[in-house]
């Protein structure tokens, strides 16, 4: 029997768990508190940040939400990081990628507060997760850990394939992975756009993460039987009657293959937002000296 790892389910636990830290946190004056800058009027982020926000208000988090046109200048966005990196009242900042072609998103993750910076892209905070000292763990490959260890997924000695190299899920995902932590000391292999013969390697893998941004490309025929397959992607295809969201992994003939796959939607996605509210929570205990219980 497969095991469909039921990643609205996971959240939900940890959402509960972040209740009593919240209402410490809040009992001593320090109410956990996310901001939002969205600069784009693309519908699909509009969606993402009105989720988060909700997300926020369920658990008790406080949050800002700041809109600015896509034409701003960038002076602008960079003045509002700034009052938000100094206001005490914000734990966490959170900026909505993408941003318009006159900002340079670098730049931008550089200039938020590392210890405000809940999404764990700034260079610092990048650094500290390859030492082995994360602060904030992203919050796409921190859900994925949390949703193997909830399927007693053993990853110590385990061989782990990574479909994906990008900075905010792949890179990241397997630098856990690695760590001499739990829910690491996995062998792990990257794999990306020019590996060659990358079936060769999922069918090698014990834990397969699919981070490709392709629909459907893992199918059961590279996975070898008992494989546990995490499917990060989330893509829009057209179907006949009309559209619908698919991974980047084939979940009918994966399934047959799996010991323990996840769906899409009800996967990763839930997870990646149910993480954001724990590094806002972990920031504003930072800021509080509160060591809270995660
Ligand atoms: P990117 O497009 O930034 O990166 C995709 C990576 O996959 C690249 O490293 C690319 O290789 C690699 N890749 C592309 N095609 C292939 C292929 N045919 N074979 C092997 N590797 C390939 O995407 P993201 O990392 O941002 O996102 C990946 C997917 O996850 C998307 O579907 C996205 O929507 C989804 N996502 C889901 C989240 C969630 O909460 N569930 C959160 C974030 C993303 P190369 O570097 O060589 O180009």
């Amino acid at each position: 029997m497969t095991e469909i790892i039921d990643g609205n389910e996971v959240a939900q636990d940890i959402r509960n768990g972040l209740l009593d830290s919240i209402e410490t946190l809040t009992d001593a004056g320090t109410t956990p508190c996310l901001a939002t800058v969205l600069m784009n009027d693309d519908p699909a982020s509009e969606t993402y940040v009105s989720m988060k926000h909700k997300d926020c208000e369920e658990v008790g988090i406080a949050t800002r939400d700041i809109e600015l046109d896509p034409d701003t200048p960038a002076e602008e966005l960079f003045d509002t990081i700034d009052e938000l990196n100094a206001d005490p009242e914000v734990h966490g900042i959170l900026v909505q990628m993408p941003l318009p072609d006159h900002v340079d998103e670098r730049e931008v993750l550089r200039s938020i507060d590392p210890a405000k910076d809940v999404d764990g892209f700034h260079p610092e905070n990048v650094g500290r997760l390859v030492a082995g000292n994360a602060r904030y763990k992203p919050c796409t490959p921190h859900g994925v850990q949390k949703l193997l260890a909830a399927a007693d997924v053993e990853t110590e000695g385990a061989e782990a394939v990574v479909v994906g190299r990008s900075n905010i899920v792949g890179k990241p995902m397997a630098n856990l992975l690695i760590q001499k932590d739990e829910g690491g000391n996995a062998t792990t292999t990257v794999c990306h756009s020019r590996t060659d013969d990358l079936a060769e390697k999922t069918r090698a893998a014990d834990i397969v993460i699919a981070a490709a941004g392709v629909p459907e490309m893992i199918t059961g025929e590279m996975l070898s039987e008992g494989t546990v397959v995490i499917d990060v992607g989330i893509n829009r295809v057209e179907t006949d009657e009309g559209s619908e969201l698919v991974g980047d992994v084939d979940y009918d003939s994966a399934k047959e293959k799996a010991s323990a796959i996840t769906p899409v939607p009800g996967g990763v996605g839930p997870m990646t937002r149910a993480m954001l509210l724990w590094n806002t929570v972990k920031a504003a205990g930072d800021v509080a000296g509160i060591e809270v219980d995660l």
